[in-house]
């Protein structure tokens, strides 16, 4: 059994209008998405900014509430919890943000911060317990003990996720949903927290959602990878088959950006013309088929559905 199955998921936003707010259309942030992740697995998660992914990501720990599908962890289905049913099982799963500076309360000291979750969930019991396991975090994520008297302003960018992995671990997740946790680290910081977070699952076993736009970040962690178009996932396969295999144009065209060490390499860049379409109002047929360089007539109005292409990989394309 899966760690996590996420069953035709969506989260529409409502867009109100005029003076009595009246609804007037849907954005469908998120439409129709099913995946899981395995015990201990890294499933990645791509797309350009604004298809949906940090937005899925948040639904599934229940940060955003979903419209309609199923959530189910460990085979409980989260999206029928409330009250403390619900914040009992936020134990299991925890998320790691982008943003590490604005995720950490700048008043509170790292110390605190890491202790409020014990003492939410009531691990410790007692000053000297919770001190002793706020010091064994910090050193798990590389920090030092004595950092636990500190503020986060006085850390680095890199330093600061490690705080922020630190608060999630302090929970004993099962799964941690990443978003975006190194895109604004430098790139050698960034291979540093890419490895503590490696390490962290070969040692406690935990599941990684790791939402990302960087492709090469994502191959090198992913052992599958989900690539998300205007709140749809477009393909799904491991890692290896995404990134030197991609049946759709979208992820073709991801791909291409990718920067190649080899100079002999002959890959093409491959433009998208236009930016994404509102998930307002989305386009007929295959949403993709605006921008999409291979598009035929009948992509217009015929929706492709996501279908196993070869074992194991599964596109949403007519072409493929
Ligand atoms: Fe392009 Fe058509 Fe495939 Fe959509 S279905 S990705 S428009 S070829």
């Amino acid at each position: 059994m899966s760690l996590l199955e996420v069953k035709n998921l969506k989260v529409h936003f409502p867009v109100k209008q005029g003076v009595f707010s009246r609804v007037h259309a849907h954005v469908k942030a998120v439409d129709e998405v099913t995946l899981s992740v395995g015990v201990a697995e890294t499933v990645g998660l791509v797309g350009e900014s604004g298809c949906g992914k940090t937005t899925l990501g948040r639904a599934i720990i229940r940060l955003v509430e979903p419209t309609a599908g199923r959530v189910l962890f460990e085979g409980e289905d989260l999206t029928q919890l409330r009250g403390s049913a619900l914040r009992s099982r936020r134990r299991k799963f925890q998320m790691v943000f982008q943003d590490p500076y604005g995720s950490l309360n700048p008043r509170m000291t790292v110390g605190q911060i890491i202790a409020e979750a014990l003492d939410i969930h009531r691990l410790v019991d007692g000053a000297p317990a919770r001190q002793q396991r706020v010091a064994e975090l910090l050193r798990a994520v590389g920090l030092d003990p004595g950092h636990a008297q500190r503020y986060p302003h006085e850390f680095s960018g890199g330093q600061r996720q490690r705080i922020g992995i630190a608060r999630a671990l302090a929970v004993e997740p099962r799964l941690i949903v990443c978003d975006e946790p190194v895109s604004a680290l430098d790139v050698s910081v960034q291979a540093q927290i890419i490895n503590l977070l490696q390490d962290l699952q070969e040692q406690r076993g935990i599941a990684y959602l790791f939402i990302a736009h960087d492709l090469a970040v994502v191959e090198h962690i992913s052992r599958r990878v989900l690539v998300m178009y205007l709140g749809k996932l477009v393909e799904t396969a491991d890692a290896r088959g995404i990134i030197h295999a991609p049946k759709h144009p979208y992820t073709q065209a991801l791909i291409s950006a990718v920067p190649v060490v080899d100079p002999a390499s002959k890959r093409r860049r491959i433009v998208l013309p236009g930016d994404v379409p509102s998930p307002i109002d989305p386009p007929s047929g295959c949403p993709f088929h605006p921008r999409c360089p291979v598009a035929e007539a009948r992509c217009r109005v015929e929706v492709p559905l996501l279908r196993e292409v070869s074992p194991g990989h599964w596109a949403a394309c007519h072409l493929a």
